[in-house]
Parts: C-alpha cells; sequence; structure tokens
C-alpha cells in the first residue's frame, strides 16, 4: 500500500486525496486548513507564515494549491519544454519533500508509540494497583462474610444441638423408666419361680421322707437276708437313701422329673399372662 500524506497540521492529520496546499518549506496541508490558517488569501502579502515550522511564505509560489492526483495531460504537459536539468532538479525537490514527509511521519509514530508505551505502562502499573486493592478489598470483605455468617450460623448450630441434646435426654428417661419396669417384672417373676421351686422342694422333701420312712420299716421287719446285705456292703443305710438326700441338697427341680415339668409348663404361661 502506497505511503499517503496527511495534513501537517497537528491537530487535522487528514489523509489527503485530490487537493492541498504545499508550501516551498516542505510542508503540506488539507484544503479546509490552509483557509483556516490564513494560507490561501488572493493576497500573498497578507499571507500567514508556515503553521508547522513558522517560515514566512511572502512569494506568490512559497505556497500554492496542487492536484494530487493529476489528469494524464497535465502529467505530459507539466514539465513539458523544461531541459532535463531542470526537470531533473523539480523531480529532485519533489522527492525531498516526499522524504521529508515520510520522515516526519516516521518521527510522529515513534513519538506516538513511545507516549503511547509509556501510558501503558503507567496504565499497567495503575492496573496492577487497582487489581491488588480490589484482591484486598474481596478478601476484606470475604473475611468479614466468613465472620458474619459464623456469627450467624453458631447459634443455629448450638440451637439445633441443644435440641437434639434434649431429645436424647428425653429418649433416655423413657429407656430407663422402661428398664426399671422390666427388671420389676423380672423380679416378681423370679420371686414366683422361686417360690415355686421351694414349695416343689417341700413337697419333695416330705415325699422322700415319707418314703424314707416305709422303706425302713420293711427293712427292718424282712429277716436275716436283708440285714446280711447291709454288713457286706458295709454302708448302713445303702442306696435307697442317698438319692434323697442328694435332691434335697441340689436346687430344686434338676433330679426330679415331676419338678422340671412343672417348670417347662407353668415358666411361659406365667411370662405369657405377665406380659399381656
Ligand atoms: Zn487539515
Ligand atoms: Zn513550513
Amino acid at each position: 500500500m502506497e505511503h499517503v500524506l496527511r495534513c501537517n497540521a497537528l491537530k487535522c492529520r487528514k489523509e489527503l486525496g485530490e487537493r492541498a496546499l504545499v508550501t516551498t518549506c516542505s510542508h503540506i496541508f488539507c484544503v479546509d486548513c490552509a483557509a483556516r490558517l490564513g494560507l490561501t488569501g488572493p493576497r500573498h502579502e497578507h499571507r500567514n507564515s508556515c503553521p508547522a515550522c513558522g517560515s514566512h511564505l511572502t512569494s506568490p509560489d512559497d505556497a500554492v494549491i496542487s492536484n494530487l492526483n493529476p489528469s494524464e495531460d497535465y502529467k505530459t504537459s507539466v514539465l513539458s519544454g523544461l531541459s532535463p536539468n531542470i526537470i531533473m532538479e523539480c523531480a529532485s525537490r519533489a522527492l525531498s519533500f516526499w522524504a521529508y514527509q515520510a520522515t516526519q511521519e516516521v518521527v510522529y509514530q515513534e513519538h506516538l508509540s513511545k507516549a503511547l508505551t509509556e501510558k501503558y505502562s503507567s496504565l499497567n502499573v495503575h492496573l496492577d494497583k487497582v487489581i491488588n486493592e480490589a484482591n484486598l478489598e474481596i478478601t476484606n470483605l470475604q473475611n468479614k462474610l466468613t465472620g458474619k455468617f459464623l456469627s450467624f450460623s453458631l447459634p443455629t448450630a448450638s440451637d439445633s444441638l441443644r435440641r437434639k441434646n434434649d431429645e436424647l435426654a428425653q429418649a433416655y428417661k423413657e429407656k430407663n423408666r422402661k428398664l426399671l419396669q422390666i427388671q420389676e417384672l423380672y423380679d416378681k417373676l423370679k420371686r414366683k419361680a422361686m417360690l415355686g421351686q421351694i414349695q416343689d422342694a417341700a413337697e419333695d422333701a416330705i415325699d422322700s421322707t415319707l418314703h424314707g420312712q416305709s422303706v425302713g420299716e420293711t427293712q427292718f421287719d424282712g429277716g436275716s437276708q436283708n440285714t446280711l446285705a447291709y454288713q457286706d456292703t458295709g454302708s448302713p443305710y445303702g442306696q435307697h437313701h442317698s438319692a434323697p438326700y442328694e435332691q434335697q441338697r441340689m436346687p430344686a427341680g434338676y433330679h426330679n422329673q415331676t419338678t422340671r415339668q412343672h417348670y417347662s409348663t407353668s415358666w411361659p404361661r406365667t411370662v405369657g399372662a405377665q406380659c399381656e
């Protein structure tokens, strides 16, 4: 893309198309700026000095309107008739003008780039500062929020814990009450069972005593054979007496068939009756 000249008025810098005012001090302005800055008056004596460099533009050809997009005819006629030296000089000066404008543009762009870089750096520093401040602020707010949340949620948590504790205490009391009831029931049943055992044992003792007496009577009435048998074994009472004594010493109901039967039938019925 070909380089396009811009109006040298720094506040304008418009791209120049068809027509522009060029000066002998190598500056160029758009038509609007030229008129505004007093460079295109009817009388060149009253022309203002160059706004870019301050050169006096008193000569009539110091500032002329030029067609930047000339017709083919103009290109043919503008330098026609001039000697090659003059043609070359004109071309050389025009090229110098172009080179100067290009250099100025480069300088301008460099200055712009430098200024923008500085601005960018300072903005970057400022941005870092703002980000740091914002992060600090966010951290502070988060801390505050956490504190608020904790202060808000702690009472709630302790309330729920207290409620749970009350419920558990209530449940514990209930269980304790039931345990006492069961203990009482168990004691009652135990007493009843023991009473039955004692009664059975007493009956057994009576039976065995009566039985033992009847056996003794028959033995003494039996004659010499029975007496001999007692002498042979060396035991004064024999095996008949030992069984009733053991029954009395042992816990009642374990050796006696009738007693065991009595418990196996009466125990579940008693429990069932109490539970109902
Ligand atoms: Zn302009
Ligand atoms: Zn100038």
